[in-house]
């Protein structure tokens, strides 16, 4: 299996997803990652274009990663569900659900190191916790030999400007540094990854 081959597979939408919008935003970036930026589900100008991170929310993305030097072509970046939920609303369980086999297929293939969860919805499917992303973010997490690095998502940063010591703004800006330096220092990879989760089992 092929990422081009899972994205074919991906656009045929499931029932399930019947309210969601019918335009795919798949995911893009390098295909042999170390880094995995994973988001909600995709807005109105991602659906419109068909790419993750591309509206307001993106562009900050953008200014984020280039200021710690990071590029957004040598990382690769996704969200969980992959077609727009109407009025942007947050994806539902069940929706959530509908979408993970899709998303552990790319996790899989794309094999990062780290994956950088940026705001609650992510977050809390991959930590399965219920903790908000003020108490998660900067912290490191274990999933299936990856390491998990929360963060908070650009678009609530947008809806808090403030620059000022211990703002929002500011902890990200700790919190990409700290990303930044634990890039700067993973082995290459190697090994096959293997998910092993309950939920995700009878998926392979
Ligand atoms: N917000 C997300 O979570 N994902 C996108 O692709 C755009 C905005």
């Amino acid at each position: 299996m092929s990422l081009e081959l899972l994205e074919e597979t991906a656009a045929r939408k499931p029932d399930s997803l019947g309210e969601l919008s019918d335009n795919l935003v798949f995911g893009e970036g390098n295909p042999d990652a170390a880094l995995m930026m994973i988001g909600e589900a995709p807005g109105e100008e991602e659906d419109l274009s068909g790419r993750p991170f591309v509206g307001r929310a993106g562009r900050l993305l953008d200014q984020i990663l280039a200021s710690v030097g990071i590029e957004r072509n040598d990382i690769y970046i996704t969200n969980i569900v992959k077609f727009r939920p109407p009025g942007n609303r947050n994806p539902r369980p069940e929706e959530i659900a509908a979408s993970e086999g899709i998303l552990m297929k790319q996790i899989q293939l794309v094999h990062p190191q780290i994956i950088a969860t940026l705001g609650n919805v992510p977050t809390q499917y991959f930590l399965k916790t219920r903790d908000g992303i003020t108490r998660t973010h900067g912290h490191w997490y274990h999933w299936n030999g990856i390491l998990v690095f929360p963060l908070f998502h650009p678009a609530y940063l947008l809806r808090n400007p403030s620059r000022e010591r211990g703002s929002p703004k500011w902890q990200m800006w700790q919190d990409m540094k700290e990303l930044q330096g634990k890039l700067a220092t993973l082995e290459p990879k190697s090994g096959r990854l293997v998910i092993d989760t309950t939920r995700q089992e009878g998926l392979f």
